[in-house]
């Protein structure tokens, strides 16, 4: 069977940010049709594939994507329509030698990725496959991810004080998604009982998590276990465990050390000692991006001191690349991969680096990003792939729970999915 490319439409939309974004259809000469919105970060990575903005200060601040809409419709359309494909894989292959760039930055990586994500749901409709039957994601079992809720930001993602930009619960011990969902829900409800008790702010950052003018992580952490607590789980590996994402990259000054709070100043070894701690001390189950993504050997001494307890994920340092993650196997970098479709720029790059996670041991996160659509493909694609993780934000806004409540629509129409990963893998 192969597919033939009827029609690109693109329109410039906004994210959940309110800043532009693209949204694609591919139209299929069988009448199948498919449409992605298209994700775009905050705290992004140097390695990432480049989104292509106006930079037209008399639009959006510059942030329009209306050459990237012109890039769908023009050039891609040219050469995508009226042609038939054998598979996914043929259409973004020749997507990125039409690009030429390294980076995609020519055509732009959210135009190259909106027309994959786009191509892969219309190529399901044509099959009348659900796209997490669809993707070509290897012989794997589909199973059910372990929600990575954010429920409190800082960082990139809020105004607030806190260095690190994210503090998630994962109830890892929940019986199923939905199971996990309403724990992540009942939690996220007490930690908003809990600040304004204390007179804190219940103001929300960018993933829905809470902003309050909190200061030190460790405070943090306390409220998030005391949250737990007081909605009647349980803080730990079979219950209810802790994931941060320090994203460490944006506090690192000049002279390499990290600005862990406004009054702690460490040196990469001092941060690798301090995280040694705090896994110790609270029910720390993951760890992404606690080093920055330039500071491999800082990487690598964390991953020798705590790799073998704890998840140890590379998102700004891995940038969803096969080759770079292949590299981090080698140097015993990690343990642990986030899956962003928007950072490599197709969905059959996205595919082979889980395909190079898997066959190296490595644990994988499909997550979503902090500008985000109503769409909910990341959930299909964490269910297609195995992998047993998924990061969407806080169990609230309609962007971040389109994923959380499409994957309660794919536990329905698969009961006998297993829930979290698999036990091979780090
Ligand atoms: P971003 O942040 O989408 O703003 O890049 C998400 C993350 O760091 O995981
Ligand atoms: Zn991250």
């Amino acid at each position: 069977m192969t597919y033939r490319v009827q029609q690109l439409r693109a329109l410039e939309i906004l994210d959940s940010r309110g800043r532009p974004t693209l949204q694609v259809t591919v139209a299929l000469g069988d009448g199948s049709v498919g449409t992605a919105g298209v994700p775009s970060g905050a705290s992004t990575g140097a390695g990432e594939a480049v989104e292509l903005r106006d930079g037209d200060p008399a639009r959006y601040a510059g942030r329009g994507v209306s050459r990237a809409v012109r890039n769908v419709t023009g050039e891609l359309a040219t050469a995508l329509v009226g042609r038939s494909w054998e598979d996914l894989g043929a259409l973004d292959r020749a997507m990125i030698d039409l690009d030429g760039t390294p980076d995609k930055s020519r055509l732009g990586a959210n135009a190259i990725v909106g027309v994959s994500m786009a191509a892969a749901r219309a190529m399901a409709a044509a099959d009348r496959l659900p796209l997490y039957r669809w993707l070509p994601a290897g012989d794997v079992e589909a199973r059910l991810p372990v929600p990575h809720f954010n429920v409190l930001n800082g960082g990139a993602h809020a105004p607030n004080r806190l260095e690190p930009q994210e503090f998630m619960i994962a109830p890892l011990g929940a019986g199923s998604f939905a199971e996990a969902l309403r724990a992540g829900a009942e939690i996220y409800e007490a930690l908003r009982k809990l600040l304004a008790d204390r007179g804190l702010s219940t103001g929300l950052g960018d993933e829905g998590g809470f902003a309050p003018e909190l200061s030190t992580p460790e405070e943090v952490l306390d409220l998030i276990v005391t949250a737990i607590g007081a909605a009647g789980h349980s803080a730990g590996p079979d219950g209810v465990a802790v994931a941060l994402d320090p994203a460490a990259s944006q506090f690192r000054v000049a002279d390499g050390r990290y600005r862990w709070s406004p009054d702690e100043l460490l040196s990469s070894d001092e941060l690798v000692d301090h995280y040694a701690g705090l896994v110790e001390r609270y029910p720390i189950w993951s760890i992404e991006d606690g080093l920055a993504e330039d500071d491999w050997a800082g990487w690598e001494l964390l991953t020798a001191r705590i790799g073998d307890k704890v998840r140890l994920v590379g998102d700004d340092i891995f940038v969803t690349n096969p080759k770079v993650i292949a590299d981090a196997m080698t140097r015993r970098v990690g343990n642990s991969a986030l899956i962003k479709l928007n950072q490599i720029g197709t969905v059959s790059e996205t595919l082979e680096a889980m395909a190079v996670c898997r066959s190296g041991g490595y644990g994988q996160m499909v997550s979503h990003r902090s500008g985000e659509t109503n769409d909910a493909w990341i959930a299909d694609l964490a269910v297609a792939t195995g992998c047993g993780l998924i990061k969407s934000g806080a169990p609230a806004r309609g962007e971040r729970v389109a994923k959380y409540n499409r994957l309660l629509e794919i536990a329905a129409e698969l009961p006998d999915a297993p829930y979290g990963p698999p036990a091979t893998g780090a």
